[in-house]
């Protein structure tokens, strides 16, 4: 089926070029406006926050719940509602968060509670609830003369119709990802490529989103891909010819269509995201593979992409309910051209892993992951292995066996790029 498309695409592709060439100046003038409103990412961070949370409380019932912070300095603050579900999002400047995690556990009228740093001078609490809310109190205090402020957030429930008039009353607008003020950089085409090969290593999660938990240690998973995206990174860089970026280079959270967006700026050849999640059955282990399908291969596969596109929820961004549809059969050559380079790059990591790092069943898998819906960059998501099981958690945090693996994805990498390059792409 692959030798077909292929065949397809390669008959396709001079006309391709050719209407791709009158594409292109077209959006050129649309192309040099919209960069300028193109929001740019936090670069890394350099000091650590001078406000810190030292402890945190909850308290309540279905009917009201209190949420108490602690904090250092007097902080600035800024509450907003959100909808599908209902939350209350809480805006500070950098925090640093210095109390367990355990101590905001949802309670009350909430089912999930964040916290993190959303970039450079901000931080975020997001309050998802279980049915409509609003805020009945939100104040500091300055308590033992001026040595603690405490924030205090009493919530409470309300009904469908208050939480809609709170919600439209409100002038905030909500942190969107870069790509949703308008579809048109998203399918851009990207400008001409450089001579060297680029790769764009995406850690999963990051900031107010840490992804899963190590069940022995307690790891965050965020920690985890970020360790080894900078590994694989650096072990990529040494291959002539191939230049690899990370998304993002600290603990910062970024929108999945940011990551996109990173990868198509810097003329991306190939996407890598990094994850290692946790199932509800323990016993299995192992890496998986995983390419981009509106149908997902198996219920795994389907649970784990919906799991991880919620990461945008979580962090109390704002997602459009539907991408708006773009007719265009340009698009729809290219997306399955690339839809079939992710295949093959994925077939080659599997084959390089085979005999050298741990694989699932079928480790071949594909869902609708958001993050791999470039429609021009091969892109593959990379389940090191899972952190619900004790033995992937020991190798995930062990640096020779981080090493090997980035080693073995080299080596896909590079036949990746051979058959690429002899194929004319
Ligand atoms: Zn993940």
């Amino acid at each position: 089926m692959l030798a077909t498309l292929k065949n397809m695409i390669d008959g396709a592709i001079g006309v391709l070029n050719a209407v791709r060439r009158r594409r292109i100046v077209c959006i050129l003038t649309l192309a040099s406006l919209s960069a300028s409103s193109m929001p740019l990412v936090a670069a890394a961070t350099d000091s650590p926050p001078s406000l810190i949370a030292n402890a945190a409380r909850i308290i309540g019932d279905d009917a009201r719940t209190r949420i108490v912070l602690d904090f250092n300095q007097e902080p600035e603050f800024e509450v907003h509602y959100l909808d599908s579900p209902a939350r209350i999002v809480v805006d500070f400047p950098a925090v640093g968060f210095s109390f367990p995690t355990k101590d905001l556990a949802p309670t009350g009228l909430f089912s999930d509670i964040r916290f993190g740093s959303m970039g450079e001078g901000s931080a975020r609490l997001v309050l998802t609830a279980k049915k409509p809310v609003q805020v009945a109190i939100a104040e500091t205090k300055s308590e033992e003369d001026g040595k603690l402020f405490r924030f205090v957030l009493d919530t409470e429930i309300a009904t469908k119709q208050k939480f809609a008039d709170l919600l439209k009353n409100q002038t905030w607008q909500a942190l969107a990802p870069a790509t949703t003020a308008s579809v048109t950089p998203d399918i851009m085409p990207k400008s001409s490529r450089q001579s060297d090969f680029m790769i764009a290593v995406d850690a999963g999660h990051g900031g107010i989103d840490a992804g899963a938990k190590g069940g022995v240690t307690g790891t965050d998973e965020k920690v985890i891909t970020l360790t080894f995206a900078k590994q694989l990174t650096e072990r990529l860089n040494k291959i002539p010819g191939i230049k690899a970026f990370l998304t993002r280079d600290d603990d910062v959270f970024l929108a999945l269509s940011e990551r996109v967006t990173l990868a198509r700026q810097q003329n991306a050849n190939l996407f890598i995201s990094v994850h290692a999640d946790t199932l509800k059955q323990k016993d299995i282990r192992g890496a998986t593979v995983y390419t981009i399908s509106d149908r997902a291969s198996d219920r795994m596969a389907q649970n784990l992409a919906e799991r991880e596109n919620l990461s945008d929820q979580i962090a109390g961004v704002a997602v459009p309910n539907a991408q708006p549809e773009v007719a265009d059969i340009l698009l729809d050559f290219t997306r399955r051209e690339t839809q079939a380079f992710s295949v093959t790059l994925a077939e080659n990591i599997v084959k390089s892993f085979e005999g050298q790092v741990g694989l699932i069943n079928n480790p071949h898998r594909y869902a609708g992951f958001q993050v791999l819906r470039a429609h021009d960059v091969p892109s593959v998501l990379l389940e090191l292995g899972f952190l619900s099981n004790p033995e992937d958690e020991k190798l995930l945090l062990d640096d020779n066996w981080r090493a090997k693996v980035a080693d073995t994805l080299a080596v896909a990498v590079t036949k990746y790029r051979a058959q690429a390059l002899a194929n004319g792409g």
